[in-house]
């Protein structure tokens, strides 16, 4: 049985970031001897019995935790979510059309950038105008667009959408960042991509959850590589798919159906991230730099109002073993990330720091 162990640093990294304690420990054990088999995971062949049932495992464990319709297939590659931005106009995008997007950051930016590429992009709706600090609502997704293709949750901004687009054309979203977080209907779907580095495992792996019969419709000669029907059909097994990742993803996802699945992470998710926007809201000291209506469960954007505080706010929070909440570059000020496996001790930890700063400081 794995035991909890006392957490040493709270985690608020972007991604990679924090994943369950027992995953760490059964993935360090794996590492040295798996399953008593007396081999490393890491140096087993991935066609060997033991690695195929992790592979179905995984596969078959992403669509019961999503309630995906049974015909929907589940495939892990490398490359992360940025050549999912490539995948998706390569499997989706006809020869002479364009895919539709909606323009919410960086990610659905480079996005964009790979449908041009490819063809053609239109942008049906942007959050440029105020630094991406919102979600464009109200849009409507031409007929003629091959796909619409949004960003669930945009990770450097702190914004989610918390209703899904409704679109005439196959739907297709990343949801790197809040993956496994919140009920999704998956049927509502062409495609679901995600990286694994923040809702589900280590770097080195993306999962693609698609529906095969949206693909084979654009008239486009796939590389192999590029072919998500060829990857499905070979059950994920093309190539030599990125072993240790993927057992990791399956010992995440152990732990989550064990602790009760979406349901109850969806609970935790809304109690973490309901403590830490209040105490923002709380203390005049900070401010989020998200609409509020729009704020990420995820990622909480937030920034002192008088950036000169900042030094001694870093030193204050490092002190109390607290890593990871300097924001990206884009946006300044600081970023919680509460993924999944972040505890909510965590982030108690770090509001108690807020509200003493403020007592010091306001
Ligand atoms: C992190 C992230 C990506 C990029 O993932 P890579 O694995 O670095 O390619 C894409 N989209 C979103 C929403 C992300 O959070």
């Amino acid at each position: 049985m794995p035991v909890e162990t006392k957490l040493k640093v709270h985690n608020f990294s972007a991604g990679p970031c924090v994943l369950p304690q027992q995953v760490f420990q059964q993935a360090a054990q794996a590492v040295l001897d798996w399953d008593g088999s007396g081999l490393s995971i890491l140096e087993v062949s991935h066609r060997g019995k033991p690695f195929v049932e992790v592979m179905e495992k995984t596969r078959a464990l992403v669509k019961e935790l999503l309630g995906a319709p049974d015909h929907y297939q589940v495939v892990f590659l490398g490359g992360g979510a940025s050549m999912g931005f490539h995948l998706v106009p390569q499997n989706f995008m006809k020869v002479g059309g364009k895919g539709a997007y909606c323009h919410t950051g960086e990610w659905a930016k480079r996005a964009i950038k790979e449908a041009k590429l490819a063809g053609g992009a239109i942008t049906v709706a942007s959050s440029e105008d105020k630094n991406f600090s919102y979600i464009p609502k109200g849009f409507a997704v031409p007929s003629e667009a091959d796909y619409f293709h949004f960003t669930s949750n945009n990770t450097i901004f702190g914004t989610q959408y918390k209703q899904f687009p409704k679109s005439p054309v196959p739907l297709i979203a990343d949801m790197s960042s809040d993956i496994f977080s919140r009920p999704v209907n998956v049927a509502d779907f062409a495609m679901i991509y995600a990286g694994a580095q923040k809702n589900m495992g280590p770097a080195g792996a993306t999962m693609y959850l698609f529906d095969p019969a949206a693909l084979g419709k654009t008239g486009r000669e796939l590389s192999p590589m590029m072919d998500l029907a060829n990857h499905a059909a070979k059950e994920s097994m093309y190539n030599t798919p990125p072993v240790f990742p993927v057992y990791v993803i399956m010992l995440t996802l152990q732990w989550l159906k064990g602790i009760g699945g979406i349901p109850e992470i969806q609970k935790r998710n809304a109690a973490k991230a309901g403590l830490l926007y209040s105490t923002v809201d709380k203390l005049p000291i900070f401010q989020g730099t998200a609409a509020k209506e729009d704020r990420s469960e995820m990622n909480a954007t937030f920034v002192l109002k008088d950036a000169a505080l900042e030094p001694a706010f870093d030193a204050m929070w490092k002190e109390a073993g607290i890593s990871g909440i300097r924001g990206h570059r884009s946006v300044g000020g600081y970023r919680a990330s509460m993924y999944n496996a972040l505890p909510l001790e965590s982030v108690r930890a770090l509001t108690e720091v807020m509200e003493e700063f403020a007592k010091k400081n306001g």
